[in-house]
């Protein structure tokens, strides 16, 4: 069997940006991605018409690392006939479908590096010709041995309790959004949809939904009292800078909670104006017509979930009164977020793929992954011969929330991790 340098779980942009600063800095390590796609893909389930990217488009794979790679938004748009096209926009941000086609693009020159469609089951720590190695299995039976590994499978999606435990095709997650529209409603247009949550896809989901289907009624529903504008104040945005990052992963447990409640509103629980005044419009449009379909109706929170007759019922109590009804709906989308690691209802202490490791690695007082500055875990003493294990895009809890599964630093943390892997692992960097 192949005993590979590295192995990386996930080949989406935090992987492929590490793969590029590999391929760049022409370090000679024999690195094999996995990935469960059958094709490389940013976000497929999500590519809403209209919708648009939440970063500055040369925050992109490679820019702030290496503004003259061949790998950057720019380059992609020039090799494909679009550069002046695109820059005569009347619009902020590329739209989401043109980045994920340049994900796409990007992704496949490194198709000789990259395994599609092995979602990884199990890793182990095993022994193998005197050398202790990590032994990657796919649900597929493939194994793969490897001397370091680099996990980026992408936060787990998160779904509340009520949501969790519904056994409903109808009652799902953003990510499956386009695929179970494709699904249940290929015979027509749903009378009714939920969606819970209060974040930007929520709002995003809410509005496809009206556009999509203008008969339908569709409901936002919002824990909170409504939907709140996103913080994008250009101070706040420090917070997405690498000396942010440095910072964060210094301080206290305590300390990291506060700036996480101050940095909260510039990625969670909140919209972009442009979303926000749309969808205002588009509610008092229908008011004025006599006619409303689209409601975000806040401080409500789903208790119960269930299908019953070929329909997803919702039991709901006003957060404030008290107050319950039950209401029923064609299709439920949860778009209420993605889990970081830690030990709330909402987190994860590690992905599941990892719990045949984890045990090795030191960890918080909460129980969570104790993360080092460069992405690596720290082996427990009893397990100091554990290879090198790094998390890639995971780490929100531990470096802030430039790491929040986003573009913002996905470049630089590329070299951070591509200097962990080198230096962990023992090799040297090739002279360029
Ligand atoms: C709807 C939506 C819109 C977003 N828009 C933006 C935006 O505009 N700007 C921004 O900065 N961020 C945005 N984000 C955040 C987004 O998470 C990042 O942009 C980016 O996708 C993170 O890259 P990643 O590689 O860490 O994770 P992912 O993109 O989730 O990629 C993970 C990859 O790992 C693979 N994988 C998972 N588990 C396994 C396994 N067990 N074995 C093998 N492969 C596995 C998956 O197939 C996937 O290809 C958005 C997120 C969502 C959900």
């Amino acid at each position: 069997m192949t005993v590979h340098d590295v192995i990386g779980i996930g080949f989406g942009p935090a992987n492929l940006a590490l793969a590029i600063a590999l391929e760049e800095q022409q370090i000679g390590l024999d690195v094999r991605f996995l990935d469960a796609r059958a094709e490389p893909a940013w976000q497929p389930g999500m590519l809403l018409s209209g919708s648009d990217i939440q970063n500055h488009p040369s925050r992109d794979l490679v820019s702030l690392r290496n503004p003259r790679s061949r790998y950057s938004f720019l380059n992609y748009l020039f090799e494909n006939g679009r550069l002046l096209e695109h820059l005569n926009l009347p619009a902020e941000f590329p739209l989401r479908k043109e980045y994920a086609r340049y994900i796409t693009w990007a992704a496949r020159h490194f198709d000789h590096v990259v395994d599609y469609g092995r979602r990884a089951a199990d890793v182990r720590v095993v022994e193998h010709d005197g050398e202790t190695l990590y032994s990657v299995t796919a649900q597929t039976g493939e194994a793969y041995l490897g001397r370091s590994l680099i996990a980026a499978p992408g936060r787990t999606p998160y779904l509340p309790a009520p949501f969790q435990t519904a056994d409903s095709r109808r009652i799902f997650h953003l990510t499956d959004y386009l695929f179970r529209l494709e699904e249940l409603t290929a015979d027509g247009a749903p009378e009714s949809v939920a969606v819970i949550g209060g974040s930007q896809s929520a709002a995003e989901l809410t509005l496809d939904l009206a556009h999509r289907f203008p008969g339908t009624r569709v409901r936002n529903l919002v824990r909170s009292f409504s939907l709140r504008l996103k913080d994008t104040s250009p101070f706040s945005e420090l917070g997405y800078f690498p000396e942010f990052t440095e910072y964060y992963h210094q301080v206290t447990p305590e300390a990291r909670r506060r700036l996480d409640t101050y940095m909260h509103a510039t990625n969670y629980s909140s919209v972009d104006g442009d979303v926000l005044k749309e969808l205002y419009l588009l509610i008092y449009e229908q008011r004025l017509d006599g006619d409303q379909k689209v409601f975000v109706d806040g401080n409500i929170q789903a208790t119960a979930a269930r299908e019953e007759n070929g329909e997803a019922v919702l039991e709901l109590r006003e957060v404030n009164t008290g107050a319950v009804e039950t209401d029923s709906f064609d299709l439920v989308v949860v778009a209420t977020g993605f889990r970081d690691l830690g030990p709330r209802e909402d987190q994860e202490l590690w992905p599941a793929m990892l719990a045949g490791v984890a045990h090795r690695f030191r960890t918080e007082e909460t129980g969570a992954l104790h993360v080092n500055g460069d992405y690596s875990l720290e082996a427990r003493g009893e397990y100091a011969d554990s290879p090198p294990l790094f998390l890639n895009g995971l780490c929100e809890s531990s470096h802030g929330i430039g790491d929040a599964g986003s573009f913002s630093l996905l470049s630089l943390r590329a070299q951070t991790l591509l200097d962990g892997v080198l230096k962990r692992t023992g090799t040297a960097p090739a002279a360029v």
